[in-house]
């Protein structure tokens, strides 16, 4: 069995403890108006054209986006780069597009990493089936999960599908599994009110277990813009404006009642 994977990253310091192999996993069942890996979304491998330039030449070269893996090379990957994971406590993260989506693939990856002393992230956005979570979370050390809307309405103007699922499944990850990072994309114009950001915070008071270990806000920023470009995407979301740190700070301040530490950034 394979995995497609549409990027590998490592020496990552964003996606978990420590320093980790991150592995982005193609395929998602959300359209977030701002994703930043829009590259992530079709769960087949795609073609992209780049331009490039030599001199005074301009050419286009195909570039294919997603990659089969099997575990083994997962496993190998991995193990090239345990000395820096042992460490700083690090070790590896799944993230995507919505690594749940290839659940058998994710499943096998995460009980044969686990089985070879490593720790194990998953980065969802929480849009999957019940029995999906079931299977993985023996598997799973952490989860980083995305909460992006309160609001139900909001949520599918935005993201294309109901926060029901999603908010569900948090509360059964909280209750089921070794450990939780909430993290919520600040998106100028969709979530960034106070309103907004209060009604998660009012919602993780309620739902908050021993588990949940992290809040991380995550400012919106424009870097995946160019993607769509390349990829012949429609962008439909404006570009906007960067928040500054100190409105990241000020916003960050509506989680304080939540008792769970909160970071601005990953
Ligand atoms: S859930 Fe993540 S990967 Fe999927 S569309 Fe939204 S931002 Fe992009």
């Amino acid at each position: 069995m394979k995995g497609l994977i549409f990027s590998v990253k490592r020496y990552s310091i964003h996606d978990g403890p420590g320093i980790r192999v991150t592995f982005f996993m193609k395929g998602c069942p959300m359209q977030c108006v701002w994703c930043h890996n829009p590259e992530g979304i079709a769960p087949q491998p795609q073609e992209a054209l780049r331009n490039n330039r030599i001199g005074s030449s301009d050419f286009r070269v195909s570039e294919s986006v997603g990659v089969y893996y099997s575990v083994d090379q997962i496993l190998g990957i991995a193990e090239r780069e345990r000395v820096f994971m042992q460490h700083s406590e690090g070790g590896v993260t799944f993230s995507g597009g919505e690594p749940l989506l290839q659940a058998d693939f994710l499943e096998l990856a995460l009980r044969e990493l686990k089985k070879h002393g490593f720790h194990t992230t998953v980065d969802t956005s929480g849009y999957a089936s019940k029995e999906t979570f079931r299977r993985i979370i023996p598997f799973t050390d952490l989860f980083l999960f995305d909460i992006k809307n309160i609001n139900e309405i909001r949520h599918i103007e935005h993201t294309g599908v109901s926060n029901q699922l999603i908010l569900d499944n948090f509360r059964f990850v909280l209750s089921n599994s070794a450990g939780v990072q909430v993290r919520i994309p600040v998106i100028p114009g969709y979530n960034d009110s106070v309103e907004s950001l209060s009604a998660i915070s009012d919602f993780i008071c309620r739902e908050a277990t021993p588990v949940l270990k992290k809040i991380n806000l995550l400012p919106y920023h424009k870097t995946g813009v160019s993607k769509y470009k390349l990829f012949n995407l429609h962008l439909r979301m404006s570009i906007a404006e960067e928040p500054t740190g100190e409105s990241m700070k000020s916003l960050a301040h509506l989680f304080d009642k939540t008792g769970v530490p909160v970071k601005v950034g990953g």
